[in-house]
Parts: structure tokens; C-alpha cells; sequence
């Protein structure tokens, strides 16, 4: 079946918000195997949202209308659907006592144009909104099914998925199925190089390569009967890929570096602490963004200052005289020296120039070096590596955090399988 979504409201149109109903409900949508033919978004005008209908239903199979079902004189959609497949409006008896009921909760009373959301063809489903006051529509008719739903993201998610969801569902007998492989170290088209005979060789699953937020991402998509045999399908190709990728992988699906560090530190029961400087507690934020994190960070130094890295760190002054803050030597004794001071099984650092100014022809901008340090049986193992970012303040900070953390995941995978 094909589906085409149209996003009612003049803001999609004039940029003032993103189209993330439309994300949405296509995610759902593919995760259940019914493909999304059109994104369509119109204003808020009777003529041009009923030919953009006219147009859906000659080409689409499932038409969602997004948007335009709340009280007010610009919110048309339901009556411009209503009127287009000639429908007649009654008041939804169970939607006037919620409706009412809602009101009297909050103390108000139900005003004339609140009872237009509450009236729907009497052939309609009508979708509970559980989170606010307008309700959505289900209609089929010659197998063609059309839904109209609240515009607001939180409404619409929690309407689509409880209610329509669960009817779309017994229209397809299909599953999409998708396993995403999380990439880190090594660009886009060189990854894709690596694979690119895989990538060529499969129509199901597919695998598309994408650029995600500082990584890159393989995602790989199989199309099945049910869950089981989707996932027999990705098993072998993601087999593959890992073979040829290495630990290049990081992660899989809705993994973060910092995710799978903190997995990894709670597993083997480490601790870990940060020694940052031009990050500024970026690595410690990321580390803290990840539920758990408390069980594994203790403390962790913004040692910006020279002065800083030789009292907290004891990078001696002799280091920073001579070889810079910013050097392999500096990373070296921030990481060892936070293990010392700490008593942290791991230890991550980072010093560098994030830009735009404080380059130089022999360190330019974006030049970090990414420091480790772990404890291990035999003493303690470090590790620098000196990384040439590029790009804009921001991004040289996000990638040098990103960086520093997935060394330490791979210091440790590494210690943990001798
Ligand atoms: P309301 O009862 O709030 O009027 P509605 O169903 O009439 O709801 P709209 O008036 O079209 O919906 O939109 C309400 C708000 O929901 C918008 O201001 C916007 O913040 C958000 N919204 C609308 N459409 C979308 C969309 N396609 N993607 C993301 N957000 C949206």
C-alpha cells in the first residue's frame, strides 16, 4: 500500500517549524512495511488543502493528514475532508463527555468552537486524544483509508501510536526491519570503499550509508514476514560488514560513543575520569548525559590553564615550557597524572586548539592531542593520538570528545580480551 502524508499548517510553509510529524509517522510506517510515497505540506486554505486531497487520493493508498483539527477558524482539515468525500458531520457523543469532562477538570467551560473538533461521520472511527482536545479520524472506503490527526507532535505521537498504529498494522502483512552499525575514525567514502561490494550486492536487506552527527552510519533494512526472519536476514550482512569494518564499529541502533563507554565501564566494573581542556567539560557533559553514569565517574578536572594541568594533573613545568600545552607530551602526563590523582581506572585527555584564533603554522587550529590512560595488572597502559580536526569551533570540540571517548572504549575492549 502506498502512503502519502499531508501536513496542514502556513508555518511548515514558511519554515517557522520543521515537518517532524510527517518524520514521524513515516519511521512508524516503515516499520511495519507500508512505504511512504509523498510528503506533501499545504497552508491553511480550503481550496489548496482539498486539492492537495484530490491529488493524494489519486496516487496514494493511505492518506494521513497531519494538522488543522483544533478549535479556531483556521483549523479546517477534518471539514475539508469531510466535505471532499462527502460526509456528513454528527457530534461524537463519547468525545463531547471527554471533551466536557476535560473542561471541567480544568475549571473551564466548553466554548462553540470547541464542539466543532468533537463532530465526525458517523462511518468514521474516531481516535482518542489522550493528551489534548481534539480528536483524530479513521475512515476506510474502497480500500483506501484516510486518517486526519492533531497537529501538535506530542498529541500526534501518542494518537498515532495507540490508536492508529495498531489498525494500519492489520493492513500490511509485511515488517521493515532495520539494524543500525554506528561508525567512528574513518570517513564516509572511505568506509563505503571498504564495502562498497556488499553494499551493491543486496536488495534485502538494502544498506544505506549515512552521515550522522560527527560518525557515520550503515543502516541495514530487511523486509519480512515477521520479526524473526527480518533479523535472519540482517544477521549475515552485518556479519559481513563487521568483518571488513573492524572497530571502526562503535556501536549499533540508538548506541552513543559515551553509551557504550559507560556500558563498557559498568561491565567491568571501571571507573573513569577526564582531564579536559579545550573540550570544557564536554566529555564529562556526555559521559553524564548517559543514564548510569554515576556508577562509573567520579570526578573529572577543566584544566584549562597551564597552571591548572601542573597543580591539579602534575604536568610539569619543564613539559609545558618546552613541548606546549598543546602535544603529544602534555596529553601524556595529564592522563597518567589523572590516574595518579584519582585513583580512576581510565582516564581520558584532551588538549588541543578548538580555533578560530590561537593557531600557528606548526599547530594550527584544530590540532588535538586525545590522551588514555588505563591501570591494568602490569602497570599503567597510555596511549596519544594526535588528530588535524576541521571545521568551526563547535564541531572541532564535539569531534575531539568523540574522539577521546571512543579511544578509551577501544583501550579498554582491547585490555578486556587479553
Ligand atoms: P491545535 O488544537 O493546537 O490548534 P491542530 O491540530 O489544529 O492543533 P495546528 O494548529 O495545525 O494543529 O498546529 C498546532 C501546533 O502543532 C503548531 O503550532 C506546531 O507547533 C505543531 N505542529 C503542527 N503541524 C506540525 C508538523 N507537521 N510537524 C511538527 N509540528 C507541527
Amino acid at each position: 500500500m502506498k502512503a502519502e502524508i499531508i501536513s496542514v499548517g502556513t508555518e511548515l510553509l514558511l519554515g517557522q517549524i520543521a515537518n517532524t510529524d510527517a518524520q514521524y509517522i513515516s519511521q512508524c510506517l516503515s516499520e511495519i512495511g507500508i512505504g511512504v510515497y509523498f510528503h506533501t505540506a499545504v497552508g491553511d486554505n480550503w481550496e489548496r488543502i482539498r486539492l492537495a486531497a484530490e491529488i493524494a487520493d489519486s496516487r496514494s493508498d493511505i492518506l494521513i493528514f497531519t494538522g488543522g483539527l483544533g478549535p479556531t477558524v483556521d483549523d479546517i482539515t477534518k471539514e475539508v475532508v469531510c466535505e471532499y468525500l462527502g460526509l456528513k458531520t454528527v457530534v461524537h457523543k463519547k468525545s463531547y463527555d471527554r471533551l466536557c469532562d476535560r473542561f471541567a477538570k480544568m475549571n473551564r467551560t466548553v466554548t462553540e468552537n470547541n464542539l466543532k473538533q468533537i463532530l465526525f461521520p458517523e462511518e468514521a472511527v474516531v481516535l482518542d486524544n489522550d493528551c489534548g482536545t481534539a480528536p483524530g479520524m479513521y475512515y476506510e472506503r474502497n480500500g483506501k483509508i484516510y486518517i486526519a490527526l492533531p497537529g501538535p507532535p506530542f498529541e500526534l505521537k501518542t494518537m498515532f501510536s495507540r490508536y492508529a498504529m495498531p489498525l494500519l498494522r492489520r493492513k500490511s502483512s509485511k515488517i521493515i526491519k532495520s539494524r543500525v552499525l554506528r561508525i567512528y575514525g574513518i570517513g564516509e567514502s572511505a568506509m563505503e570503499n571498504k564495502v562498497r561490494d556488499i553494499l551493491d550486492s543486496q536488495t534485502n536487506p538494502t544498506i544505506a550509508p549515512l552521515l550522522g552527527n560527527g560518525d557515520v552510519t550503515l543502516r541495514i533494512t530487511a523486509m519480512s514476514d515477521n520479526e524473526n526472519d527480518a533479523a535472519k536476514i540482517i544477521a549475515p550482512v552485518e556479519t559481513c560488514l563487521r568483518e571488513r569494518l573492524g572497530s571502526y564499529v562503535y556501536g549499533t541502533d540508538n548506541d552513543t560513543p559515551e553509551s557504550v563507554l559507560v556500558d563498557l565501564l559498568l561491565k567491568s566494573g571501571k571507573t573513569i575520569s577526564a582531564a579536559e581542556s579545550c573540550t570544557g567539560g564536554l566529555i564529562a557533559s556526555r559521559i553524564t548525559d548517559v543514564p548510569g553514569a554515576s556508577g562509573v565517574l567520579k570526578e573529572s578536572f577543566v584544566t584549562y590553564s597551564n597552571e591548572a594541568k601542573h597543580k591539579y594533573l602534575g604536568v610539569k613545568e619543564c613539559t609545558l615550557q618546552e613541548y606546549g600545552a598543546v602535544s603529544e607530551q602534555t596529553a601524556l602526563e595529564m592522563a597518567y597524572g589523572l590516574i595518579m590523582n584519582t585513583g580512576c581506572d581510565v582516564a581520558i585527555s584532551v588538549t588541543g586548539i578548538a580555533g578560530p584564533g590561537g593557531g600557528t603554522p606548526e599547530k594550527p587550529v584544530g590540532l588535538v592531542y586525545t590522551g588514555t590512560a588505563l591501570k591494568t595488572e602490569n602497570g599503567i597502559v597510555t596511549n596519544v593520538r594526535q588528530n588535524n580536526f576541521v571545521g568551526t569551533r563547535d564541531k572541532i570540540k564535539f569531534n575531539a570528545a568523540t574522539t577521546a571517548i571512543i579511544d578509551a572504549v577501544n583501550m579498554i575492549k582491547k585490555q578486556d580480551e587479553r
